[in-house]
């Protein structure tokens, strides 16, 4: 029997804190119960972000909590060629398109668009939607940037994209969404527009990536918090048109500050080396982040 493959995907783009504690624990908690195996993925494709001190203390806090994952760990920055392979396929179907619109003009046009009372659409992120440099630039100007410049961004076709993936998708979700959400979940890409597939600056994007390594390591349970649960409708899209198979997806709590705020990375005294060094046991950790204490005394 094939055993189930769970993986933590931490970036190492600022220190650990107790929402990932809560992701991690969960993993090798599910992972153990399964029977299965644990991975850990260094998510590092964005090289301005990313820092080696950063991953460093990955490595120490989740050694620290107890985990234990299986060796060689995949950095996502020494497989680009793996992206770029899955985009390529994707070029040749014809899903890609350039855009050569700034995040800049982008929201600029948004901004102008809602200024004159036209709503702009947001993705479930409440981030800006983007559907075609017409909506952001003088077509004189997109031609003139077609003839020469390099495009800022490719991106997938929603619309093809959907036609070419056909029926409806669904995934399987075992934890709940933002609204409870749980059991077979129809996906709804569309929601979220043309999403980056690279960028000028980074030759990949998240949704890429993750749906790449997820197929190529034979992750058969995606364990991750709650704010990813809506792009879940973008990676079993991707999937489909990859011809990979779908996870089961466990979309977890989050864990908030006292203003009900989800952590950030910056978030100081909740971050796993600061509580470490005020002498936290990884036992009280877990206890924080409402586990039991299933492997005391590791
Ligand atoms: N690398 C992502 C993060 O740190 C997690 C990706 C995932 O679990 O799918 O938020």
């Amino acid at each position: 029997m094939n055993r189930p493959v769970f993986r933590f995907a931490p970036s190492p783009n600022g220190r650990l804190h107790l929402g990932h504690a809560l992701s991690a624990l969960l993993n090798a908690d599910r992972a153990q119960a399964a029977g299965g195996r644990l991975l850990l993925r260094i998510e590092d494709i964005d090289r301005t972000r990313c820092r080696p001190e950063f991953e460093a203390a990955i490595f120490d806090d989740l050694r620290w909590l107890g985990l234990h994952w299986e060796e060689p760990v995949r950095h996502q920055s020494r497989h680009f060629a793996d992206y770029r392979a899955a985009l390529d396929g994707l070029v040749r179907r014809g899903l890609v398109i350039p855009s050569f619109a700034s995040r800049r003009e982008i929201a600029d046009a948004a901004a102008a668009a809602q200024a004159a009372g036209r709503p702009w659409p947001r993705d479930p992120d409440g981030a800006i939607v983007f559907a075609g440099d017409e909506a952001v630039l003088p077509a004189a100007e997109i031609a003139r940037r077609r003839a020469g410049d390099a495009p800022m961004a490719l991106r997938l076709d929603h619309e093809k994209a959907l036609a070419a993936a056909g029926d409806t998708l669904f995934w399987d979700e075992t934890g709940a969404g933002p609204c409870g959400q749980s059991g077979r979940i129809a996906a709804l890409p569309w929601r979220w527009g043309d999403i980056v597939l690279a960028r000028k600056e980074t030759p990949t994007s998240y949704h890429l990536s993750v749906v790449v390594d997820d197929g190529l390591q034979g992750i058969t349970h995606v364990v991750r918090g709650r704010d990813l649960f809506a792009a879940t409708a973008v990676h079993r899209l991707l999937q489909r048109l990859l011809g990979l198979p779908a996870p089961v997806y466990h979309h977890h709590r989050l864990i908030v500050d006292e203003s009900g705020r989800k952590l950030s990375k910056s978030a100081g005294d909740t971050a796993l080396g600061a509580l470490r060094a005020q002498g936290a046991t990884p036992a009280q950790i877990r206890a924080r982040v409402g586990l039991a204490n299933l492997t005391a005394g590791r």
